[in-house]
């Protein structure tokens, strides 16, 4: 029985493990979603004007997104969220750090949300499920802009003593949650300082903060985003799943591995999303290398026998 948007929206039950989001948050929230569409117009502008990015720009916007996707892809969520290896304090905090310079909040915060979304995922619960207002088409394009972004806003967070207590109790990562505005300040100076260095003058600054911080914050939000929303809508489902997870092949290279995500909600804790021949995954690639230099250890790396449980049947 398919449920009209109206009656799904009354059927919707209380969710354990949420707490009220403080009010102080949301204009936040607004700034770290809007400022970045903002840089863009800029960035565009002076494109036109100048015919085009500079190789600087180009470079920092290149060099940051690697850092701080790669802080997500690696670090919030196959280490700190699925703890899919192991590694050394101090890669712990570099991964930690990386990911925060993402400003998609603070990795405690957004540990917690990425384990309520397994929990529950596609079900009452899931953060940012795009079915939430049912599969009428209305209701899907509903859901998928809330998937997308609608769910930042929302008047409940998830509780991280509830679904993060392993990282709550870890003394480093209270002090790098708690020191997200310094992170979020790096990360929009840091493009800046370079660029000025690099150029000496003010515009190559500015032209820098544009390209290398809003632009490059703006690309990592929604290709994050859209793992949420289209790696549950549209693409593959090769794997058995409980959820609508599923493989959306030309979003691999920009997510570096994470559309690969009907694997992922197959097998969550596996350090490659990307097990088929030719599936890129840049993530586990780098995984890989910490392995090899001896940064990481015990990787979960994907066995035939794993694969072939949970692999449907043809
Ligand atoms: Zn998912
Ligand atoms: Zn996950």
């Amino acid at each position: 029985m398919t449920l009209l948007d109206s009656e799904v929206e009354k059927t919707r039950k209380p969710v354990p493990g949420v707490k009220p989001r403080p009010g102080w948050e949301l204009p936040l929230v607004y700034l770290v979603v809007g400022l970045p569409v903002v840089g863009l117009v800029v960035g565009i502008v002076l494109a036109t004007r100048h015919g085009g990015i500079s190789i600087t720009d180009a470079a920092l916007a290149l060099g940051f997104y690697l850092f701080t996707a790669f802080g997500i892809t690696v670090g919030f969520h196959r280490f700190f969220t699925h703890q899919a290896f192991k590694t050394h304090r101090v890669l712990k905090i570099v991964l930690a750090s990386a990911g925060m310079m993402a400003l998609e909040g603070g990795v405690i915060t957004w540990v917690a949300d990425h384990r309520r979304h397994h929990a529950f995922a596609d079900d009452e619960g899931d953060p940012h499920s795009p079915w939430r207002y049912g599969r009428s088409p209305f209701g899907l394009v509903r859901g998928l802009l809330w998937a997308h972004t609608g769910w930042l806003f929302d008047s409940e967070k998830s509780s991280a003593r509830r679904w993060a207590p392993d990282l709550v109790a870890d003394r480093d990562l209270i002090v790098l949650n708690k020191l997200f505005p310094l992170f979020a300040i790096a990360s929009l100076g840091l493009p800046a300082l370079i660029g000025y260095g690099v150029t000496g003058t003010a515009a190559g600054a500015f032209s820098a903060f544009v390209w290398g911080a809003l632009v490059r914050i703006l690309v990592v939000h929604h290709v994050t985003w859209s793992v949420n929303s289209l790696c549950h809508v549209i693409g593959e489902r090769p794997f058995n799943t409980k959820d609508e997870a599923s493989n959306v092949n030309w979003l691999a290279i920009v997510s570096l591995g994470e559309s690969w995500h009907n694997l992922h909600h197959a097998d969550p804790k596996c350090a490659r999303h990307g097990v088929e021949k030719g599936q890129l995954d840049p993530s586990a690639a780098l995984i890989k290398l910490f392995e090899r230099t001896g940064l990481a250890w015990d990787v979960r790396w994907p066995t035939e026998q794993r694969l072939a449980r949970i692999r449907k049947a043809a």
